[in-house]
C-alpha cells in the first residue's frame, strides 16, 4: 500500500502515468484529498468506477493517531502522536494573531546531541516519513476544523534535524506549498537547522521563498562546542560561509536562533561577540527564551539580561526580536511531553 499523502506532485505523476492514466490525475488527486479533504476513495466523484478500485487496492489515506493531546489556556495544543510502527511523536499548534502556526517534528528523536535540549534526551530511531510529516499538518487541521480555521504557517522545529531528512522534508515542503494541495505560502514555511552545512547549501538552490532558520545560540566556538556537539564538525566559520553562500544564492536572509540561557550565553561581551560574528550578514536575530527541562541544569535568562542583550544588538544595527511563548501550563519544551511518556512506559 502506497500512501497518498506522501507523494510530491512530480512522484505522483509518475505513478500515474506508470499506470497509464493521464498526468492531470496528479492534481485532480490532490484536489480531492487536500482541497476537499476527501478522506476515502469513493467520494471521488469525477474518477472512474474502475480506477477507483484501482486506487482503493493500491493506495491508502493514513494519518498518524492522537496519542494524547494537551491543550493550554493561550490556544496552543500538543500532540503526542502515534505512527503506524508503535513510534511517538511531538506535534504543536502556536496560535498567533497573525495566524496557526504549526511545529512539526522530522526525526523520531535526534542525534545532534544539544545539551540544552529535551529532544536529544532520546536518541534517533529513524526518519519520519513523507506522509508523516504530512500527517501531523492534517491531524492539526482535523482539529482547527471544529473552530473553523487551518494551519497557516509551518515551522519545522520539533523534534529531529531536517536537513538530516533532507529529501523527506524538501518533498513535505513541496506538498505543503502546492497551489492544489494545502498551498501554504513559502514565506510562512520555516525550516529550522543546527548548521548542518551541506544542507544549507544544497537548501539555497532548490528556488523555494521559504525561510531558513539557524539555531546559533553561541557566538564563539568555545561555547559552542559546549553546548552544540554538532559545532565540533561544521565550526562557526563554515555555518558562517554557508549562510553567506545561502543568502548569495537563494537571494534571502536567514534568522540566527538563539537561546537565552542564564550564565552561560547572556552577556553583553557574547552579544558583542554575536555581532561580529554576523557582520555583513543581512541575518536577523530571534532570541528564544529557554524552556527549562527537569532534566538539566540550565536557567532561562532574566528579562533584564535578555533586554539588555536585545538593546545591545539593536543599537549595532542588528534586527533582533524576542520569541513570543506558548503553551507554559503544558510541556511546551520541544521533546517534553514525548520524554515523559517514554518514561512511563
Ligand atoms: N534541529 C533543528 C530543529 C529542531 S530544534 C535545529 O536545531 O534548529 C528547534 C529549535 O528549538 C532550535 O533552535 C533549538 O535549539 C531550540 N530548542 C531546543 N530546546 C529548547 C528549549 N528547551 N527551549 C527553547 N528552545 C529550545
Amino acid at each position: 500500500m502506497i500512501n497518498l499523502y506522501g507523494l510530491e506532485i512530480t512522484k505522483l505523476e509518475q505513478e500515474m502515468l506508470s499506470r497509464n492514466q493521464k498526468k492531470f490525475r496528479a492534481t485532480q488527486l490532490y484536489s480531492w484529498i487536500y482541497g476537499k479533504n476527501a478522506q476515502n476513495f469513493d467520494d471521488m466523484s469525477d474518477i472512474s468506477k474502475s480506477f477507483i478500485e484501482e486506487l482503493k487496492r493500491d493506495f491508502c489515506l493514513s494519518i498518524p493517531k492522537i496519542y494524547r493531546k494537551q491543550e493550554s489556556k493561550d490556544g496552543t495544543i500538543k500532540l503526542l502522536l502515534e505512527l503506524e510502527d508503535g513510534n511517538k511523536i511531538e506535534t504543536a499548534l502556536m496560535p498567533y494573531n497573525y495566524g496557526n502556526a504549526i511545529c512539526v517534528t522530522s526525526q523520531v528523536g535526534c542525534n545532534m546531541g544539544c545539551s540544552f535540549c529535551a529532544s536529544g534526551l532520546l536518541k534517533k530511531k529513524r526518519n519520519l516519513e513523507v506522509h508523516e510529516l504530512v500527517g501531523q499538518v492534517l491531524v492539526m487541521n482535523n482539529l482547527l476544523k471544529e473552530k473553523n480555521q487551518r494551519v497557516s504557517h509551518i515551522v519545522v522545529m520539533g523534534t529531529g534535524e531536517p536537513f538530516d531528512n533532507y529529501d523527506n522534508v524538501l518533498d513535505f515542503i513541496r506538498i505543503m506549498n502546492h497551489p492544489k494541495a494545502l498551498a501554504i505560502g513559502a514565506r510562512h514555511i520555516t525550516v529550522s537547522t543546527c548548521g548542518l552545512i551541506e544542507g544549507i547549501k544544497k537548501y539555497a538552490h532548490e528556488g523555494l521563498q521559504t525561510n531558513l532558520a539557524i539555531s546559533l545560540h553561541a557566538p564563539n566556538d568555545e561555547l559552542r562546542n559546549k553546548i552544540m556537539r554538532i559545532n565540533k564538525f561544521y565550526p562557526l566559520d563554515k555555518v558562517m560561509e554557508a549562510v553567506r553562500y545561502y543568502e548569495k544564492e537563494a537571494n534571502r536572509r536567514v534568522t540566527f536562533e538563539y537561546i537565552m540561557l542564564k550564565g552561560v550565553n547572556d552577556s553583553i561581551e557574547h552579544a558583542k561577540q554575536l555581532v561580529e560574528l554576523i557582520r555583513g550578514t543581512l541575518a536577523y536575530v530571534n532570541l528564544i527564551p529557554y524552556n527549562e527541562v527537569d532534566e538539566m541544569e540550565y536557567k532561562r535568562s532574566s528579562d533584564e539580561s535578555t533586554h539588555n542583550f536585545m538593546s545591545y544588538l539593536l543599537k549595532h544595527g542588528v534586527n533582533t526580536t524576542v520569541r513570543k511563548e506558548f503553551g507554559k501550563d503544558i510541556d511546551a519544551a520541544c521533546g517534553q511531553l514525548r520524554a515523559k511518556e517514554q518514561k512511563h512506559e
